[in-house]
This record gives structure tokens, sequence and C-alpha cells, in this order.
């Protein structure tokens, strides 16, 4: 890998050779940092070779990621997920512009698509058959999935609350699953313990530093999508603060390659009841463990596994904190679905309505640019859907009845 130096601790400074298996700093424990060299990307990968190539995932962008060129690609079709214009939608919301990215066209239906094609890459560079994680839904129904194209076991730990869909995905797919009684942290701390015992290969999020390089490919579209001429901001929903990292590692690294000269601020939306990354951003201090109290699963993440460099994405980004009531939440999936017929979970919605809240607040112009992504599909979890939207009208098959319950709520008489 020609592209890469090294894998750096983010705590400590401390080097070492970005081997497959490497995890966390063995110094300091500190999360590693895949290092590129900027000079050899920007010799071999240009927009103009971008524009020639056929290949519309993630894999389009091999120059910026650390596997080798020859490396097999995974079967399943992670990225090139469509980025739509939603006028309509910048409109309502008082923005000049609102891009919005759907990541839940992904094969497994979420934006941890890109983590886990990378992570069945690298384990089967480091020879493993077995590949575990932990997760709060999406990251163990992707891996389940991209693991059993590529033809590996999987040993899966999710909360208990974990919506039914993800759950389903994850019995379709294969995996043995542990329904842990427990938060999202005992979750983890379960999940840990085994994958020592047992050496299975570690997709934990934030241990593992290769995800991180698999989510910024949707960073890497982004840019390419928007003609290289970057939103003004990206909102993103942030739990463990992986995907907001990956996010502005995508944007720095095209950055440092100069394929983009201008970078965006990033608008890091949490939900008020689990917002310990936002909070220590708001308030100046650390971090603190919050509980888990959103219907957003996703990000229902009292202690985040990556919160020194989601909050050094954010500072540095000149970003922006908000946090979202799950009301706002509920609105923006009734407002993404009617206005531009994307239909994102909670958690893939929060940064929509992050948007929303943000211009109300007067955190950003009128005359701004903005993308957001849509992180998760809303078949996920649809009892937070109805939740959001409502039943329909039930009647028995009468054109009488039809038309009172008309009358009852404003239809055509
Ligand atoms: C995982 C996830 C997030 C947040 O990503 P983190 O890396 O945990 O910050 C947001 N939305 C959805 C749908 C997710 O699955
Ligand atoms: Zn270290």
């Amino acid at each position: 890998m020609k592209q890469v130096i090294s894998a750096v601790c983010i705590h400590c400074g401390h080097e070492v050779e970005a081997t497959p298996t490497i995890t966390t700093c063995p110094k300091c424990g500190g999360i590693l940092d895949i290092k590129y060299d900027y000079k050899w990307i920007s010799a071999h990968v240009t927009r103009e070779t971008l524009e020639r190539r056929s290949d519309r995932t993630m894999w389009r962008f091999r120059e910026f990621l650390p596997v080798e060129g020859t490396a097999r690609r995974p079967r399943l079709r992670v990225g090139g997920s469509p980025l739509y214009d939603c006028q309509n939608l910048a409109d309502r919301l008082g923005i000049r512009k609102l891009y919005v990215k759907d990541d839940g066209v992904n094969p497994t239906a979420s934006l941890k698509d890109r983590a886990s094609a990378m992570a069945v890459v690298k384990a089967e560079e480091a020879r493993a058959d077995t590949i575990a994680c932990s997760s709060t839904g999406n990251a163990a129904s992707s891996l389940a999935g991209n693991a059993a194209a590529a033809g590996f076991r999987t040993y899966i730990f999710v909360p208990s609350r974990a919506p039914k869909g993800k759950v389903s995905q994850l019995m379709i797919f294969g995996a043995n699953v542990i329904s842990v009684k427990g938060s999202y942290e005992d979750t983890f701390r379960l999940s840990a313990e085994a994958i020592d015992r047992w050496g299975w290969y570690n997709r934990n999020a934030a241990i593992n530093p290769y995800l991180m390089e698999g989510k910024k490919t949707v960073a890497l579209e982004i840019a390419e999508q928007l003609n290289w001429n970057m939103t003004d901001y990206v909102a993103i929903s942030v739990g463990d603060g992986c995907t907001i990292s990956g996010v502005w590692k995508g944007f720095t690294d095209l950055y440092a390659a100069g394929l983009i000269d201008k970078l965006p601020r990033l608008i890091s939306v949490q939900a008020e009841g689990c917002c310990p990354l936002n909070r220590a951003i708001q308030t100046d201090t650390a971090w603190e463990p919050m509980e888990e109290n959103t219907i957003a699963d996703s990000i229902a993440v009292g202690v985040p596994r990556n919160p020194d460099k989601a909050l050094r994405a954010i500072r540095e980004s000149n970003g922006i904190c908000v946090n979202v009531s799950d009301e706002e939440i509920l609105a923006a999936m009734r407002l993404l679905g009617r206005t531009c017929g994307v239909f994102g979970e909670p958690a893939g919605v929060t940064g929509t309505a992050g948007v929303k809240k943000a211009v109300e607040l007067g955190l950003i112009p009128s005359d701004a640019t903005v993308t957001s992504v849509v992180t998760g599909n809303g078949l996920k979890d649809t009892a937070n859907a109805i939740a959001a939207a409502g039943e329909p009208i039930a009647i028995a098959p009468d054109m009488d009845l039809l038309l009172e319950a008309f009358r009852k709520t404003g239809g055509p008489q």
C-alpha cells in the first residue's frame, strides 16, 4: 500500500505499521489513525481519473483507502448512494441549498456498510474466519450482511432494545446473535471480553482504525457529486463519533490531495436525551457519560467510543453542535418523506432535524448551502415511522364508509 505510511496514535503520537490486525495503540491504548502519503495520492488520482472510472461503489476511491489496488473487492455494492438537490426542503427550512445524501440505499440499508465492507477486506487480509462486533444495530446488521456475502462467520452483540427490523436482518444473514439485556455500554464490554477470549477479528467501532476509512467514502462521494464545489456545511448525526470523524477525514484527505479547495463546517447533531459529545463542546469541558434516552437507537450512545477523534473533527472544522428532541426527530422523518421522498430511520434523519434547528436558532445563515447525510433507512424501524406519521384510514370495503371517513378527514366528497 504505497498510499499508506503508518498508523498513528492520536493520543501519544506513537506510530505503528498498518498491518491488517492493528487495533488500539500498543503503548497507551489510544485510538489509531491511518496516515497517508498525499504526494503519492495526488500524483496518482485527479478529478479527471475519477471521472473516467465506471465503478460507482466506494472502491472507486481506492487510492484514498488502506487496501492494495489489487485486493479482491467485496461482492455487495456498497456506496454510490444518491445526492439529491432538495430545493423544496431548502425553501421550507430557509436556506439557499440543501443536498440530501441518502445512504439508506446501501445493501443493508445504512452508512455502516461502508465500514463493514472495509472490515471484510481487512479480515480477509488477516486470514480470519470469524468477525465480531457489538453495535446499537446497524453496524451489526451491516457486518452480518457483508460478512455473509464474503463467507465469514459472525458473532454479534446487540442491546436488547435494538429494533426488530435490524434484528431480523441479523437472523436472515445467519449471524450468531447475542441480545444483551443492558445498555450499549454493557453490550460493548461483553463483546470486547468475548473477542479477547476467542481471538475473533474485531469490527468494533473506534477500536479498528480501518472502519473509519470506509466511512469516509461518503465524504469523497459528496465532494465528487457536488462537482468539487463544497457546501458550506455538512450535517451528520453522532453516536460513537466514528461517522463524523470519518466524514471529516474524507474531506481533509481531498483537501490535502488538492481535489477540493474549501472545507465544509460540520454540524454535529445529537439527541437531547443523549448528547455527551455536543455537551462537551458546548460547555467546553471534558465529555461525561450520559443516559441513553432517545428513540434514535443508533445514536443512543451514552459512552461514546471515539470521543477524541469526533471532538477534534468538530473543532477543527469550526463546527456547530445542535441537540434535537425526539419530537424534532419524528418531525424530520415526516419532512424528509413528504418533501424529498426519502425515508430515514430516527438516527438517519437526525442530521436534517439539526439543520432545521440550526436555522431556527440562527446558527447558520439563510444564504448557506448545506449537505445532510441520511445515515439509515426508515424500514429498519417501522414502529417509530408509524409514531411519526400516524395510522392510515381503516374501514370495511364500503363507499359510504369511505365518504364518511373523508368527511371527517377533509378528503374529497
Ligand atoms: C451508527 C449510526 C450513526 C452514528 O455513527 P457513529 O459513528 O456512532 O457516531 C448515525 N446514524 C445511523 C443510522 C447509524 O447507524
Ligand atoms: Zn498511544
